[in-house]
């Protein structure tokens, strides 16, 4: 099964991947992770993107589209999150293209629907284990022993640098202008099911879960 996780910065995605990860072993494709981890290892691709991240743009659909395939064709599960992609109408092309080739296909796609209001809260609040990556949230997710990661016992945390009030503006005017038209895309093709992602995070998850089921999800 693949799915797809869509939604604006902030609304949960990544959270939701990590659970749907850790219960039901999932491969999960994040793009925005795929792009940190080209700048903190500052290949020529990392420094080229680093100002379009810091900006709150959007990566070209090419560099974005290449990055994401090598990585589905490298992986040999059978359950497939990609949160973060598409983000464009020409990715979500490109997208279709490249699963078709390899006879494979969307099969469900999660609009993360959330007041736009809420995010600069959850955004703002938001830090991450440096060593696994693991996310927490200063009034959300704390580590259940401050300062130790719930996850790998590492002491170190870190913020990302475009989780501030400037660059979410940026992120979010992207996200309207460029993403929020995929809802339609999704809608005209059925399969767009819509997740209220403002309550608690289990919740969500609860629901998540049972639209996989809905949709013949297997284990
Ligand atoms: P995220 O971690 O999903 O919030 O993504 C962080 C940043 O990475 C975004 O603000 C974009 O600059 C870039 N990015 C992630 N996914 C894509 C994508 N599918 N297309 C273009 N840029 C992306």
């Amino acid at each position: 099964m693949i799915i797809v996780l869509f939604g604006p910065p902030g609304s949960g995605k990544g959270s939701q991947a990590q659970l749907l990860v850790s219960k039901y072993n999932f491969f999960n494709i994040s793009t925005g992770d795929l792009l940190r981890e080209q700048m903190s290892l500052k290949t020529h691709l990392g420094e080229q993107i680093k100002n379009v991240l810091e900006e709150g743009a959007l990566v070209s659909d090419d560099i974005i589209s290449t990055l994401c395939f090598e990585k589905i064709l490298n992986n040999d599960k059978r359950n497939l999150i990609l949160d973060g992609f598409p983000r464009t109408l020409g990715q979500a092309v490109k997208i279709n293209q490249f699963l078709a080739k390899n006879n494979l296909k969307i099969d469900l796609v999660l609009y993360f629907d959330v007041d736009l209001v809420k995010l600069e809260q959850r955004i703002v609040g938001r830090f991450s284990c440096s060593k696994c990556g693991e996310v927490y949230h200063d009034s959300f997710k704390t580590p259940h022993k401050k300062g130790v990661c719930d996850i790998c016992g590492n002491l170190t945390f870190i913020k990302r640098s475009d989780d501030n009030l400037d660059v979410l503006k940026n992120r979010i005017s992207t996200y309207l202008r460029e993403t929020y038209t995929l809802k339609e895309y999704y809608e005209g093709q059925n399969i767009l099911t819509t997740i209220d992602a403002s309550c608690d995070m289990n919740l969500v998850n609860e629901n998540i879960i049972n639209c996989l089921n809905q949709a013949g999800f297997k284990k």
